[in-house]
């Protein structure tokens, strides 16, 4: 077996495994997404205290064996724990980004940027509600940072930018958003704003922090949360469980 590594990590999930172990998926800093044992946690008072609970930020010592599908998880030193997100709203929204995070990264590919945004976001819903303006951001730089974020100012088709005013199409197929000349073309096509793209495009610009508190028009709010949605919709491999429990505060 490898010598032991660490890294700064957020859990993304876990799940008993037996009568006394648990597996736990991570996001490490370091390492990329990592899915460990972590043999007699349920019995250890000392090496996984509160520690493999989801939104619980940590450092993990773990060791890597040669073609093993598991890490070997040593132990997790608390860093943030994940109690302040036991609340529905907190829990509904940091759960969506979390599973964005784990469905959209892949094992052992680290982006730091990818644990930088999740890290911050978590605690930005810890702190305040969690606005169309921060959702938005965190999704438009997580798909930037994982290469899918298209060009939102000009058209894909003919490089004309955007103007103010003007309706313009998103090609689900091509994954491109185009003007009104070339999208018209197209029969997959779906209309937005310009200024949608336009917000979008800002956020992409803007970090977190600068983004929370940015009030975004409703209608801009609505199209931008449904053009995200296609856009995440092309990359997943399944539907999010967690907008189960976004639609559930609604009710
Ligand atoms: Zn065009």
């Amino acid at each position: 077996m490898s010598q032991s590594q660490s890294s700064s990590a957020v859990i993304l999930r876990t799940r008993p495994y037996g009568d006394i172990d648990v597996i736990a998926t991570f996001l490490t800093r370091d390492f990329g997404k990592l899915t460990g044992i972590a043999k007699g946690a349920k019995h250890s008072r000392r090496r996984f205290v509160n520690c493999l609970e989801p939104f619980a930020r940590v450092k993990v010592f773990f060791r890597l064996k040669t073609g093993a599908t598991l890490a070997f998880l040593e132990r997790c030193e608390l860093q943030h724990s994940g109690f302040a997100m036991a609340v529905p709203t907190r829990f509904a929204y940091g759960s969506y980004l979390s599973e964005l995070v784990d469905l959209l990264t892949h094992e052992a590919d680290p982006i730091a940027s990818v644990f930088d945004l999740l890290e911050a976001a978590l605690r930005y819903i810890e702190e305040g509600p969690a606005t169309s303006s921060l959702l938005r951001c965190f999704e438009m730089q997580l798909l930037g940072a994982l290469g899918y974020g298209p060009p939102l100012r000009q058209c894909a088709g003919c490089s004309t930018p955007f103007a103010e005013g003007e309706a313009v199409f998103y090609d689900a197929l091509q994954e491109q958003v185009l003007c009104q000349r070339c999208g018209a073309l197209g029969p997959q096509t779906q209309k937005f704003a310009s200024e949608t793209m336009a917000t979008l495009a800002d956020l992409q610009g803007l970090s977190l922090a600068e983004s929370r508190g940015l009030q975004l028009p409703s209608a801009t709010a609505r199209e931008a949360a449904m053009f995200t949605g296609h856009l995440l919709a092309t990359h997943l491999p399944r539907p999010l469980r967690s907008l189960e429990l976004i639609a559930a505060l609604a009710r």
